[in-house]
């Protein structure tokens, strides 16, 4: 079975905010570490505030990436070897599969695994994590599987579930129902990208997961604990998201005949952007830097940079552009493209990472799934489980999934992230059966306003190739795609692809 992370009683975001958030230090005790909070909606206010800024200077360039994360990493690998230059808006790139540092520790900051890949999947990826030498065929597992077996996580510590207090070894856990489910998944075989899946899958794109497993008898509590996994994976429960996308997640790996092989570098996804940076010439990214307008002229783009770091402004004339950031942004940025994407619905997540001394954490599972009946939260990984040689500290990583119109709640957690974070020290000390606020050296909060698009009914398969407009192709995950690596990876690679035929 897949991974997992969840679907639950619809409970309206505005009465989350008290659920969520009415947890306070115990009241005459003084809080005994920091918590760094990183929120990327400072970055969005840029690009009204920075109207005023002087400007400064001309660039050109053949291409201009906008966006650093796997789609924009991807795009820029593609183009390493022309006049590019990419734009990340943020101090440091990777989006929602960025890495943070502390003393000698890294950490995910977001997407933390990924899973062998089967041969039919897409060439255009397995062609980079080839050149890259990070996968390799096997032959008896007849799979890509990761060729650094250090982060590579063993079945036995792979993941448990907790549930009202009782542990099981996975979310769906055992019995019938999930036999007679496994069997019915058995049916189907789908590739990734989904771009790929066969004409006789795609009616499932515009019917709803809950009413189809609804109609096939399912239980509550069985529809309930495959939606715990739909929400922590494609940012939805069963009742948001397309058929396609959940049946997808059963049926894109051998998961029922073998076990499949699962990487969690420490870095979390960032190890893939990690190789593909370590070939782009360093001088071609440059971080702090949002896109805040691009103008479409006869022959080229004309960008509007802003340069957070000095507070100013420089253009850069562009003979082709790879947009590779959220697409809400467009509304703004490039409003005549905007209509292309003004239906995809964006979940917000919020990352929580707990610092502590090595050894302090008594827990031997790296994945550990939480079904609680606060829907959002979505459980915790545990570092020390991944980290090899003499680091001092590790880390739990806890995952929370808010619904689509929880902006006020973030922008609470943005300013009083205490409450959360002794929300989750609760939840996860119940877990663990230990004190965690007395290991805790320092906490990091990474709110991500637009993480993920959600897969609902007619999300996927949108787009029959690259969408352009003009000079500029749009990749990343929110173009009618599932929101995982392989499925970013394919489309910055691909736009990189669709612009370089179009010269
Ligand atoms: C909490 C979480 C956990 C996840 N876990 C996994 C996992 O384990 N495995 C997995 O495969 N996938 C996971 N995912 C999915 C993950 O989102 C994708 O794998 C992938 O990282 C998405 O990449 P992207 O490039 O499409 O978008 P993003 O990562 O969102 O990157 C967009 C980038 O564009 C930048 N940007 C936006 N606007 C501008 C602008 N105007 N100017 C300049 N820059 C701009 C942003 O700052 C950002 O860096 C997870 C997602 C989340 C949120």
């Amino acid at each position: 079975m897949p991974i997992s992370r969840r679907n639950f009683i619809r409970v309206s975001s505005a009465a989350l905010i008290p659920l969520l958030l009415g947890i306070t230090r115990p009241r005459g005790r003084k809080r005994k570490f920091p918590i760094q909070v990183d929120s990327n909606r400072a970055i969005g206010h840029l690009i009204f505030s920075s109207q005023q800024f002087p400007h400064k200077g001309l660039l050109d360039v053949d291409y201009a990436i906008v966006g650093g994360g796997v789609a924009g990493v991807s795009a820029a690998y593609k183009l390493r070897n022309e006049n590019v230059m990419l734009f990340e808006a943020g101090p440091v790139l990777g989006g929602s599969s960025s890495c943070q540092e502390y003393k000698d520790v890294r950490f995910s900051q977001g997407a933390h695994y990924d899973l062998a890949y089967p041969q039919t999947y897409g060439q255009e990826v397995l062609n980079v994590l080839r050149e890259l030498n990070l996968v390799d065929w096997n032959k008896s597992s007849k799979l890509y599987e990761f060729v650094d077996k250090n982060h590579v996580i063993p079945s036995e510590i792979l993941e448990r579930c907790w549930q009202a207090g009782e542990l099981r070894g996975d979310v769906l856990g055992g019995g019938q129902e999930v036999d007679r489910f496994e069997s019915w998944m058995s049916e189907y075989s789908m590739p990734m990208p989904t771009r790929l899946v066969g004409e006789e899958y795609r009616a499932l794109n515009y019917l709803n997961f809950a009413d189809l497993l609804q109609s096939k008898g399912y239980s509550q509590e069985f529809v309930r604990r495959v939606g715990y996994q739909m929400l922590d994976d494609w940012g939805g429960g069963c009742d948001e998201v397309s058929a396609l996308a959940g049946i997808h997640y059963y049926s894109c790996r051998p998961y029922l005949e073998k076990d499949v092989e699962l990487i969690a570098p420490v870095e979390g996804n960032y190890y893939f952007i990690q190789r593909m940076m370590s070939k782009i010439p360093y001088g071609n990214i440059r971080t702090s830097s949002v896109v805040s307008r691009i103008e479409s002229k006869k022959d080229h783009s004309l960008l509007s940079v802003v340069d957070a770091k000095t507070n100013s402004i420089y253009a850069v004339r562009a003979k082709n552009v790879v947009y590779a950031g959220q697409k809400h942004v467009l509304k703004y940025v490039m409003p005549e493209s905007y209509s292309l994407f003004q239906d995809n619905v964006y979940v917000p997540w919020v990352v929580i990472n707990f610092v502590v001394k090595r050894g302090a954490i008594k827990s031997e599972i790296w994945q550990n799934d939480m079904i609680r009946t606060d829907r959002s939260f979505l459980g915790f990984a545990n570092s020390s489980v991944l980290s090899s040689g003499e680091v001092t500290h590790e880390v739990l990583t806890a995952y929370f999934c808010f619904p689509s119109d929880f902006r006020e709640g973030l922008i609470e957690v943005e300013k009083a992230p205490g409450s959360l974070v002794y929300k989750t020290i609760e939840y996860l000390s119940e877990y663990l059966k230990q004190d965690l606020e007395s290991v805790v050296e320092k906490v990091f909060v990474k709110i991500m306003g637009h993480a993920m698009p959600v897969p609902k009914p007619g999300y996927l398969l949108r787009f029959d190739s690259v969408p352009v407009h003009s000079c500029v192709a749009f990749a990343g995950v929110d173009t009618g795609r599932l929101p995982v690596f392989y499925e970013a990876c394919d489309s910055g690679v691909l736009a990189a692809d669709t612009l370089k035929s179009m010269v």
